[in-house]
């Protein structure tokens, strides 16, 4: 292997199929970012589709990227991050993409270097478990909640159907005992 150019060990690796979506059409390195450089470490090899929709998000056709279901498993460092990343971006609307990021295995490592560049946790709104709080989601109230500016309490165990989320992301809004109001999201738990 020693004297094999790049991509050459590339081609070989990937048996010249795309990383992502096994079509055999012709193949270009995509280095995985923050990394810049072409090495077998850090590139996957891509056909024209992968990579043109990874590049530009607006033309992302959802149905193609069921093929994750297969290259999540693929036992390559920077094929598991570009899959892992594609997953979590298709996940906030389709529930297959976060079953797959659920079940996706990567090492610490691997998975630190997933996370780089993606969005901040802190814009998120998560509830008692840190899980992310989406608009439709019901959630579980954890405890005893007064409401400011009345005598209503909101009791532990009281459910919020459909909740949708606010501009500060440590709130969400709710109807709770048929008032609309706003609740502390880390107070509730998704059901
Ligand atoms: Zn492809």
């Amino acid at each position: 292997m020693g004297t094999m150019s790049t991509e050459a060990t590339l081609l070989a690796r990937c048996s010249s199929k795309c990383e992502l979506c096994s079509s055999e059409s012709p193949l270009t390195p995509f280095v995985v970012a923050p990394h810049t450089q072409v090495t077998v470490d850090h590139a996957v090899m891509l056909c024209d589709t992968c990579k043109g929709q990874i590049e530009d998000a607006e033309t992302v056709d959802v149905n193609h990227w069921r093929c994750l279901n297969d290259s999540m498993w693929s036992q390559e460092p920077p094929v598991q991050v570009l899959a892992w990343r594609q997953l979590k971006q298709l996940a906030s609307e389709n529930g297959w993409a976060q079953d797959l990021v659920d079940m996706m295995y990567m090492e610490e490592e691997t998975l630190k270097w997933a996370e780089i560049g993606m969005d901040d946790d802190a814009e998120k709104t998560l509830d008692v478990n840190g899980v992310e709080l989406k608009k439709g989601d019901d959630v579980t109230v954890i405890k005893d909640l007064p409401v400011k500016g009345s005598s209503l309490v909101i009791k532990q165990g009281t459910v919020v159907r459909g909740i949708s989320l606010a501009d500060d992301p440590k709130l969400i809004s709710g109807k709770a005992n048929g008032q609309s109001m706003y609740l502390i999201a880390e107070y509730c738990r998704k059901k």
